[in-house]
């Protein structure tokens, strides 16, 4: 298997597993390769059952293995939300800027030791004959008062990183691939597609 479909049409996502992918040699594709694909609707109660539907549900329309991921902030100020609402978080018309001034708005007055949070994200590979396996990683935080840096995507601007009192927006792409919460679900990850890979060569 030289190829494999991303089942996400999150460009910030693609690049991030794509660059993760680079050292093994395979072609990613993602759903802005197959404009026809059909739309998932992640009505899950988790990022495990999320992830799976994509997972499944893209392979078999493919025809090639693929990684579904599904992942979000869970803050704990707020019981855990936004959740497997993340992307939706401000609405139907949700966009990172809107979702990142709702959670500013919510956590006003939430002094810094009460603003801890936690990215996480599911990895789930599937094949047209069905599901594979579901692989989880999370990355924990602290949500900053204000927006800082312009790297990567949804809330970064507000998720620091005690160790290095910067946010991911601040912090390099390089860093934000040996903390993430995609990175830590995709280094397991690969050990189900180099077993894949083996046992379909
Ligand atoms: P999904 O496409 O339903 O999995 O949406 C996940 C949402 O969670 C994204 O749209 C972001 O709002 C948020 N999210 C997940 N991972 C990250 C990340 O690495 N940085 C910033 N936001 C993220």
């Amino acid at each position: 298997m030289k190829e494999l479909l991303i089942a996400t049409k999150n460009k910030g996502k693609v690049r991030e597993l794509a660059d993760l992918l680079k050292p093994n040699g395979i072609t990613v594709l993602s759903l802005l390769d197959l404009p026809k694909a059909p739309k998932i609707v992640e009505d899950g109660n988790t990022f495990r059952a999320n992830a799976a539907k994509k997972a499944v549900t893209l392979a078999l329309f493919s025809g090639r293995p693929t990684m579904g991921e599904d992942s979000g902030l869970e803050v704990d100020a707020l019981g855990g939300r936004p959740g497997v609402y993340s992307a939706r978080y401000s609405g139907e018309d949700a966009t990172d800027e809107k979702n990142n001034d709702k959670l500013l708005q919510e956590l006003s007055g939430i002094s810094e030791e009460k603003r801890t949070a936690r990215y996480r994200s599911a990895i789930a590979f599937a094949d047209p004959s069905g599901l594979i396996d579901v692989v989880e990683g999370s990355c924990e935080g602290v949500i900053s008062t204000e927006k800082r840096g312009a790297n990567g995507f949804g809330y970064d601007p507000l998720f620091l990183i005690p160790s290095y009192q910067k946010t991911f927006g601040e912090l390099p792409l390089e860093v934000k691939q040996t903390l993430s919460h995609r990175a830590q679900a995709f280094r397991r990850f690969l050990v189900l597609l180099e077993r894949y890979l083996v046992q379909t060569s």
